[in-house]
């Protein structure tokens, strides 16, 4: 079919040229610029705010930090989540546009940590948000929030795909 061609442009072609789908070019594109929401409750976000420190350099991957949930497409709950806090939370998802993901950092926003039993706190965030990412610890090193960011791009180029990601949570 291609015979009539001048090789040298059909090189080029190789070269230069790929062919994708609309979905997934969008998803490249969203998994290299994500603007989580600020949302540190407690001691966990301190390892968050390392993340996007100097050392580790969260802007590099395209991970820029956003003060409002208007402007945000990744809620990053790191720390302990109230019951009081739970609906404040919900609300501040409901705002984010869609298409919207949600990271549980650390034992308490994935279980309620070492809280899990106390009257305050609710025993994981996905009780009340769906969350896409576990990154466990008490609390998460930054490396281990980088890399639960790395999960969420592959799960978000999957599913673009049309593939199912299975999500590993707490049982
Ligand atoms: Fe603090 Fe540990 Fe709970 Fe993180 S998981 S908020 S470090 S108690």
């Amino acid at each position: 079919m291609f015979e009539d061609f001048d090789p040298d442009v059909l090189e080029q072609v190789k070269q230069n040229v790929a062919f994708t789908k609309l979905e997934e070019l969008k998803a490249w594109a969203r998994t290299r610029s994500f603007w989580p929401m600020t949302f540190g409750l407690a001691c966990c976000a301190i390892e968050m705010m390392a993340t996007g420190a100097a050392r580790y350099d969260l802007d590099r991957f395209g991970v820029i930090f956003r003060a409002t949930p208007r402007h945000s497409d990744v809620m990053i709950v790191a720390g302990t989540v109230t019951k009081k806090m739970a609906p404040v939370l919900r609300r501040l998802y409901d705002q984010m546009p869609e298409p919207r993901w949600v990271i549980a950092m650390g034992s308490c926003a994935i279980c309620g940590g070492p809280y899990y039993k106390g009257y305050s706190v609710l025993n994981g965030v996905d009780k009340i948000v769906p969350v896409d990412v576990y990154v466990p610890g008490c609390p998460p090193t930054p490396p281990a929030l980088l890399d639960g960011i790395e999960k969420l791009r592959v799960k978000i180029r999957a599913e673009a795909k049309g593939k199912k990601v299975k999500v590993n949570g707490p049982k």
